[in-house]
């Protein structure tokens, strides 16, 4: 039996090495229980920092690597999907360059395949606040599906998939171009099986080890990164986003009505439908940021998914 790992990679030059380690570790133990093989398939979406060269260096050393050279970004699923459709294996499982991912999480996904599930999403269990987070911003996500136009219903951010041959050749040869995983998923028929697993760091261990990475990578001088991982893993924009449309809901409440005497009734009537269609169409708006930041662009199916520019072993 083989096992593909996809993975989308943009701008991961602090964390890459030492995940993929991680990955390897995992694939390893399992092929050496089950007698089965391994290949990592390592989609590059357009890095502009120095991925690619982390990539090419492992590949070197390890054959089960494989690259795919996306010729620019196309955000995260339309790379999870070049992966997928490159992926020889039995059995594919899908996972980010994320640091947060302990070693042993494939082993658990595939218990649950070897028990005949088809498609597993596995969930990191939260730390504080994390759970409720994920489902507000899953809700954010759905909502902003629903408005622009993707397909399918949105099935929230798991943290790992996995997903059997059969699911897999089912989502690939979907005639659609609009190939957003996470809304596809529960079109092809099979059960999705949802586990959920602890992460081995502390959020503070992972700033820490982000911001570590950086001062070397400063100290020897290599390339910028133009994304900062730290930024990313800390706590999401949407509390503080959150907080300040209610404080303005409060000011403005307020204002309506302390004044409710002296001003016409039509004035505040007029205000507050301003102020409620100007809060909708900014919600819309950063609700569909969210979504890009989560499954990509919206291409429209006349637009290529994705252009491989080369494929390195
Ligand atoms: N990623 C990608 N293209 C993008 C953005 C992200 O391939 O345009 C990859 C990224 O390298 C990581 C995964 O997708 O492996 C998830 O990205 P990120 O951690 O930024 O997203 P989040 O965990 O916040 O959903
Ligand atoms: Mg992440």
């Amino acid at each position: 039996m083989k096992i593909s790992l996809v993975i989308p990679v943009y701008n991961e030059q602090e964390i890459l090495a030492e995940v993929l380690e991680k990955y390897k570790a995992d694939l390893r133990h399992i092929c050496k229980e089950t007698e089965s093989s391994y290949e990592i398939i390592a989609v590059n979406d357009g890095c502009t920092d120095e991925s690619l060269d982390i990539l090419r260096k492992e590949g070197k050393l390890n054959r089960s690597l494989r690259i795919i050279n996306l010729d620019t970004r196309y955000g995260k699923e339309s790379a999870v999907t070049a992966g997928m459709e490159a992926a020889s294996g039995d059995v594919i499982i899908l996972a980010d360059v994320d640091l947060l991912n302990p070693v042993g999480v494939f082993e658990r996904v595939m218990v649950e395949y070897f028990e005949g599930s088809n498609i597993v999403y596995a969930y990191r269990e939260g730390i504080g606040f994390e759970n409720t987070k994920r489902k507000v911003s899953d809700g954010i996500v759905r909502i902003a599906t629903r408005f622009f136009g993707v397909e399918g219903k949105y099935t929230g951010k798991a943290n790992v998939m996995l997903y059997s041959r059969a699911a897999a050749d089912v989502l690939v040869s979907l005639p659609n171009k609009n190939k957003f995983l996470r809304t596809m998923d529960n079109w092809v028929g099979f059960e999705i099986k949802k586990i959920s697993y602890a992460t081995s760091y502390t959020r503070t261990e992972i700033r820490e080890k982000v911001r570590d990475a950086k001062k070397l990578d400063r100290e020897q001088g290599h390339a910028k990164c133009p994304r900062s991982k730290a930024r990313e893993h800390t706590p999401s924009k949407i509390y503080s986003i959150c907080a300040l449309t209610l404080g303005l809901l409060l000011v403005a409440g307020y204002i309506a009505l302390s004044q409710f005497v002296s001003v016409p009734w039509m004035w505040i009537l007029v205000i507050f439908i301003a102020f409620a269609v100007l809060l909708f169409a900014s919600f819309l708006f950063y609700a569909r940021s969210v979504m890009i930041k989560r499954i990509g662009t919206v291409h429209t199916d006349e637009e290529t998914l994705y252009i491989i520019e080369s494929v390195i072993n």
